[in-house]
């Protein structure tokens, strides 16, 4: 059995940086509005599931985006939440944050140990895993064990989503997760521009992978998956004055983020075809955009006057985005324990089929 899901599309708007004027505004929870940039003596509405203004907490952030998720997660669905903005709006803060703010993917982790510790007595073993991977020039990398070549995204006999060779590891505390993500979190590309010192050129996500077995009838395994994403940079690269290898990184960002707005725009029109394999983000994310997936999109925005266009931009993004429909679909085998090995490998969706 499915359902069909809306993404949810909420809007965090960043603390101000500077003396700048500030030209967003925040009407209500659900109502943001911002002076026009081509008519300043115009403003602009915009309407979406939820608007944090820049008193928000990480707490108010991930109480409202992410504790329905691992709910999701642990009965066996696919969950996403990605960061959307451009460099300086507040994707990694809202993401990852700082040891006393953290953000969504430290929270997460947490909460969802305490829900696993919650439901012990019901019979289930849980294992959870993680991958973290960058996208950076249109390549996979590996962010827990960095290797040379770029990683193959590959689907299975199921129409699963997978990156080959990508490595996992187990973890069964949150103080394990925090040792080993720590490390893995110094291996993404980050390189300056003239916008931000500390502008991420790449798109990284974190994959959390949750394997529930019943040990008493009728033994239902269920997977489940949560992509967690902290996009590159969407400002319009013309503005960053970058050369060579810097404009190369524009380049296939502004490609995988134009394939990633294409995608949106065919699930809006009802397209036969939706074009997920133009870029590997939207490959990636093919699951959480219009497939089996609870998703929710978080727009960053900064509320100066400086960033008025790139926020503009962003936000016409956002509206588009709102009209998506995920069907989703719970990832539910059943295994009796005397079932063959081979079995159960290929009940645990370990074959691989080449894209074709
Ligand atoms: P991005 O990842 O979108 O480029 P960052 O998350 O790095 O942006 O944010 C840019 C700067 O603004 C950082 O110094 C960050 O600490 C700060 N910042 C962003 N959002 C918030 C927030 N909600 N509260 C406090 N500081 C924030
Ligand atoms: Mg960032």
């Amino acid at each position: 059995m499915s359902t069909k899901n809306n993404v949810k599309v909420v809007v965090r708007v960043r603390p101000k940086l500077s003396e700048d004027k500030l030209w967003v505004d925040v009407v209500d929870d659900t109502t943001l509005q911002t002076v026009n940039p081509r008519d300043t003596t115009k403003t602009d509405q915009y309407e979406f599931a939820r608007v944090f203004n820049s008193d928000c907490s990480q707490v108010d952030v991930y109480n409202n985006c992410a504790i329905d998720s691992l709910k999701h997660l642990m009965q066996g669905l696919n969950v996403s939440i990605f960061a959307y903005g451009p460099t300086g709006a507040g994707k990694t803060h809202t993401m990852l944050g700082t040891p006393t703010a953290p953000g969504i993917i430290p929270r997460s982790v947490n909460g969802l140990f305490q829900l696993i510790e919650e439901s012990k007595e019901e019979g289930w073993k849980t294992e959870v895993s993680y991958s973290y991977l960058e996208i950076y020039n249109e390549k996979v990398h590996d962010l827990l064990v960095p290797k040379e070549q770029d990683l193959a995204i590959r689907c299975d006999l199921r129409g699963k989503i997978f990156v080959t060779d990508l490595a996992k590891e187990i973890i069964t505390n949150k103080e394990e997760f925090n040792k080993s993500f720590g490390l893995a979190a110094n291996n993404r590309t980050t390189a300056s521009t003239l916008l931000n010192e500390h502008s991420s050129r790449s798109h990284s996500i974190l994959i959390l992978n949750v394997t529930r077995t019943q040990a008493v009838e009728p033994f239902a395994r269920r997977h489940g998956k949560m992509y967690l994403t902290d996009l590159a940079g969407s400002e319009n690269n013309r503005m960053t004055g970058n050369e060579g290898q810097r404009m190369r990184e524009s380049g296939a960002i502004h490609f995988s983020l134009l394939a990633l707005s294409n995608v949106v725009e065919a699930l809006n029109k009802g397209q036969a075809r939706i074009p997920y394999r133009d870029s590997k983000l939207t490959r990636l994310l093919q699951d959480a955009l219009g497939g089996n997936s609870h998703s929710c999109l978080i727009i960053n925005v900064a509320p100066e006057e400086s960033h008025l266009y790139e926020t503009q931009q962003t936000l016409l993004f956002a509206r588009k985005s709102k009209r998506i429909i995920n069907t989703v679909q719970k990832n539910e085998t059943f295994v009796t324990p005397k079932m063959s090995a081979k079995k159960r490998r290929s009940e645990g969706g370990n074959n691989e089929a080449p894209i074709p």
